[in-house]
C-alpha cells in the first residue's frame, strides 16, 4: 500500500469513527433538568419519558435530541437548504426558525441567526458553548455563538435532523 492510499484509509476510518460517535452511539448523559422560567409558543408543552422518546425517534434523531449528540457536519441536506419555508423540531413539530433568517455559515450545519419567536427555544450553558433546546420538548438542537451576521450577530449551529423543513411558508 503506498503511503497516500494508507492516508486516505485512516482518514476515512477517523471520519467513519466520529460520525458513528455523533450519530449512532449515545454517549451517557444525566436526565435533563428543564430550567425554572423557561416559557413556550402558547404555553405548548410536550413530554415524554427517556424511554418513549427512543421508541419513538429514529435511533440517530434520538441520539443528537435527546442525548446531546452532534451530527457529522455536511451530513444534512438542511444546510444546503435556499428555498423559502419554516423549519420546526423534529420531536415535537415547534416551529423554530424561518428561512429568511438562514445564512450559509460553511460550517457544515445548517444556521439561522434568530429563532422563529425569541421563546421557540431556550439557552443553556454546556461548557464553553452555549447549547439551544426546543422550549417545547427540551429537544437539543444545537449551539448558538457570537459570530452571525447582522442583525442579531449570532449564529444557531443547528442539527439538520433535529429539524423538518416545511416548504412555503
Ligand atoms: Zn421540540
Amino acid at each position: 500500500m503506498k503511503p497516500t492510499q494508507l492516508f486516505l484509509l485512516i482518514a476515512v476510518l477517523i471520519a467513519g469513527g466520529l460520525w458513528l460517535y455523533g450519530t449512532y452511539i449515545a454517549k451517557p448523559r444525566p436526565p435533563h433538568k428543564r430550567p425554572a422560567g423557561v416559557t413556550s409558543p402558547n404555553g405548548r408543552r410536550v413530554e415524554k419519558t427517556d424511554e418513549e422518546w427512543r421508541q419513538t425517534l429514529p435511533r440517530s434523531v434520538y441520539n443528537i435530541t435527546r442525548k446531546q449528540g452532534t451530527e457529522w457536519p455536511g451530513s444534512s441536506e438542511l444546510t444546503n437548504e435556499h428555498r423559502q419555508g419554516v423549519y420546526a423540531c423534529v420531536c415535537c413539530h415547534n416551529l423554530l426558525f424561518r428561512s429568511t433568517t438562514k445564512f450559509d455559515s460553511h460550517t457544515g450545519w445548517p444556521s439561522f441567526y434568530a429563532p422563529i419567536v425569541s421563546n421557540a427555544v431556550y439557552n443553556e450553558a454546556d461548557g464553553n458553548r452555549t447549547e439551544v433546546r426546543c422550549s417545547v420538548c427540551d429537544a437539543h438542537l444545537g449551539h448558538v455563538f457570537n459570530d452571525g451576521p447582522e442583525p442579531t450577530g449570532l449564529r444557531y449551529c443547528m442539527n439538520g435532523v433535529a429539524l423538518v423543513f416545511e416548504l412555503g411558508q
